[in-house]
């Protein structure tokens, strides 16, 4: 028989974002690095599971809710929770006392006991074990429940595959249809009637429909076609600027190593890729039309980076007023440059055309033409004039030079 494949939300997040991703995280179970915004996103939810009890017969009161969250905080160190320092895991502190206290200003006097929080739910359905972490299940009556999710980012913004998933996932759980038939016995049918995202920080609520059946089934289609090529072990890298940035796997991603990773020669993402002995894949060479595209991919991602990484350097100098910063082994410097645009091409030509200059540019382009205004054999009156379709701009060129 074939072994259910254990799927969720999260995960199939990472295998759209990159396959490749997700093989090192799943397939070969090497775990990320800890971050600190998951860290911080989990003592919130503690907190609100701590709030809604089901089973708690009273609220606890802000005082008790703040303890609650300085006991779960203090539990790990700042490095276990991914802070780059203890003043910045101090500043995450301060921030989820300041989201406590301003919660409970506004939902103290309204606090309810829920149909159950942060519910596990596995759900067994075509070949997959579907695991959802459900942060709050309300019933609103009549076989209807609202699906409430925390979030605790610096933004909150639809997300339509978490919600469908959710949708799936209550519409079909023989747990949670066990819990509303406790509350009300006459129900027949479990339905979702509202889908919400509460956003803690802001304490703002997103509220969506329930999706049409037509888009749930497509939806679901779709996330079988991803558990047919996980099982398939199709994993090729989609390299990209945002997901590169940010992956754990990079100094063993074949992208940016050049080699095909083996399982065996590392334990942690964290730690690079020990040189391993010749492997399959080194003894019998790669054919060089994949070698090339691999090579290809690789540069292009490394470009990328390499682009998004001068323009923040830019900002950052700008914003700071410094003309020269130093790294560890390469120092910066910021140069201006004006930059002079014509506008309305085809007066220029004409303009050029009157003042006998045309023959001088060859082809009149933005450079060509903008030479015109340094050139000491262009009389000053037809300088004068060309000066009046020139707009001047400011760029900002990054120049890095290793330090001796
Ligand atoms: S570094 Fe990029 S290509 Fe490699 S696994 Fe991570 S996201 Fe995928």
């Amino acid at each position: 028989m074939v072994k259910n494949l254990s799927f969720s939300y999260s995960k199939m997040g990472m295998y759209k974002e990159c396959p490749q991703k997700y093989k090192f995280r799943y397939v070969y179970m090497i775990p990320e690095q800890p971050k600190y915004y998951f860290a911080f996103g989990t003592a919130l939810h503690e907190v609100m599971e701590y709030i809604y009890n089901p089973e708690a017969p009273s609220f606890p009161t802000l005082q008790q809710a703040l303890s609650f969250f300085e006991n779960h905080w203090n539990k790990t160190s700042f490095e276990q929770k991914g802070y780059a320092s203890v003043e910045k895991e101090l500043a995450g502190y301060a921030e989820g006392r300041r989201i406590i206290e301003a919660y409970y200003a506004k939902h103290a006097a309204a606090f309810f006991h829920p149909l159950s929080v942060e519910m596990k739910s596995t759900l067994e359905m075509d070949g997959l074990n579907l695991v959802s972490i459900l942060d709050r299940i309300d019933y609103l009556g009549d076989g209807k429940i609202k699906i409430l999710d925390y979030k605790t980012g610096k933004t909150v913004q639809r997300e339509p595959d978490q919600l469908y998933m959710y949708q799936k996932v209550v519409e079909n759980s023989p747990t949670i249809k066990k819990l509303v038939l406790q509350k009300d016995p006459s129900v027949k049918e479990l339905k979702v009637g509202q889908l919400s995202f509460y956003h803690l920080p802001t304490l703002q609520e997103m509220t969506f429909e329930r999706a049409p059946d037509k888009e749930i089934f497509e939806f679901w289609q779709g996330v079988l076609n991803i558990a047919d090529q996980i099982r398939a072990g199709k994993f090729s890298p989609t390299p990209g600027e945002n997901q590169c940035r940010w992956c754990d796997y990079r100094n063993i991603c074949p992208v940016f190593t050049g080699k095909d990773y083996t399982p065996s020669s590392a334990k942690t993402a964290a730690q690079p890729a020990p040189a391993a002995g010749p492997s399959a894949a080194e003894a019998q060479p790669e054919p060089e039309q994949e070698l090339l595209s691999r090579k290809i991919d690789r540069c292009g991602a490394l470009l990328d980076e390499a682009k998004a990484l001068q323009q923040e350097i830019i900002a950052l100098m700008k914003k700071n007023q410094f003309e020269r910063h130093f790294g560890k082994n390469y120092q910066a410097e910021l140069s201006r440059i004006e930059k002079l645009e014509f506008t309305d091409k085809e007066k220029v030509v004409e303009l050029l055309r009157t003042l006998k200059l045309l023959a001088k540019v060859l082809v009149p382009t933005q450079s060509t033409v903008a030479g015109l205004l340094a050139d000491e054999s262009v009389p000053a009156e037809a300088k004068a004039k060309l000066q009046q379709f020139a707009k001047t701009s400011q760029e900002f060129q990054l120049h890095l030079h290793k330090t001796e």
